[in-house]
């Protein structure tokens, strides 16, 4: 059984060796407040925590390297999972402080034509202790951590549960306690779980990755657009914005020649005319393995200047950390293949 997985309720109803609550209140606690593996909950008797550590192991996580970036604090931390797995995790540094990107499955099935993560499909998904896990062996890096985006390799929706699972745990106030408006979920796009969503009652920034302003370009860079036109994608964005009064953000992806032009950019604006969105623009950081290349500067101002123009609030999202393999799934990749390259 994945006892950092349980919640609360559940972990106080179960039989842990006839243990009286208060013990596993405080199992819960070191769990969830403190972040610490079985040999530092100094408040538990040692028999206890080497029985805990021999019935239920905590998931094998392994940092096996970490990439600092010279401009900036930003650092790239590789894990190797129990499966073997790799996994990457970023931790950025904003003036209000520390930024995690986590992912939320080994690999990703979505396909999308200019991403890493994607190139050797979906592997598996991650479990909820897992992303517990990459949090608080990260934490330990920088002290505290302020935020969270699942944003890395994989998609969080499609990995409904195990993410769910993971949010509630890491807001629940007998624990971490973030708040999870601390918190934002990327998706490409899955309406049913999107409207899913709406209806946690959990206030989560959602952010799309939108990446086109029609479904002619989104279906030939996103295969997901085959099965959910914009439309209904913004509709569900809306019901998600009404139903939790969060805000919610549009992320766009400039490639050049693809999607930046001026035409692609009021095409864009006249979608989300008067929906109160927050528009993200991120200059593509290339894949090598792909063909597509980065906007160029001025174009990417115009594109900026044109959504403005419209009244749409736009920003232009800061690259961190470029100098060590900024986009998801780069680092991981990049590393099998030098390791694989060493091997031979
Ligand atoms: S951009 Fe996101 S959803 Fe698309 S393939 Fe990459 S990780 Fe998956």
């Amino acid at each position: 059984m994945d006892l950092l997985g349980l919640d609360y309720d559940s972990l106080l109803e179960m039989d842990l060796y006839g243990e009286a609550a208060f013990r596993k209140k405080q199992l819960f606690q070191w769990f969830h407040e403190k972040g610490v593996d079985y040999d530092q909950m100094h408040s538990l008797p040692k028999a206890l925590r080497q029985r805990l550590a021999e019935d239920y192991p905590l998931p094998a996580l392994t940092l096996e390297k970490v990439f600092t970036s010279q401009l900036d604090d930003t650092q790239k931390l590789l894990y190797l999972l129990a499966d073997g797995s790799l996994i990457e995790v970023v931790l950025m540094k904003y003036s209000y402080g520390w930024t995690i990107c986590l992912p939320s499955q080994v690999g990703c099935a979505m396909g999308c034509n200019f991403c890493a993560s994607t190139l050797g499909g979906l592997v598996r998904n991650l479990t909820r202790s897992e992303m517990l896990r990459l949090y608080y062996l990260s934490r330990k890096r920088v002290g505290e951590i302020q935020r969270v985006v699942l944003m890395g390799s994989g998609e969080p929706l499609d990995n409904y549960d195990e993410v769910l699972g993971f949010i509630k745990l890491l807001t629940d106030p007998r624990g971490r306690n973030l708040s999870a408006r601390h918190i934002t979920l990327s998706t490409c796009g899955l309406v049913p779980e999107i409207q899913r969503l709406s209806k946690e009652n959990i206030p989560l920034t959602l952010a799309l990755s939108l990446h086109a302003p029609n479904d002619d370009i989104r279906t030939r860079i996103m295969p997901i657009a085959q099965r959910y036109p914009i439309e209904d994608v913004l509709e569900a964005l809306k019901e998600y914005r009404e139903r939790t009064g969060r805000r919610v953000s549009i992320e766009y992806t400039l490639i050049s020649g693809t999607n930046d032009h001026v035409e692609h950019a009021r095409e864009l604006a006249e979608r989300l005319r008067g929906m109160d969105f927050h528009v993200n623009l991120i200059p593509l950081n290339p894949v090598e393995e792909r063909k597509h290349e980065t906007s160029i500067p001025e174009d990417v101002h115009r594109f900026k200047k044109v959504l403005e123009d419209y009244g749409i609030n736009v920003t232009i999202r800061r690259e961190l950390g470029s100098d060590i393999s900024g986009s998801c799934g780069q680092l991981r990749n990049r590393y099998k293949s030098l390791e694989k390259r060493s091997v031979e």
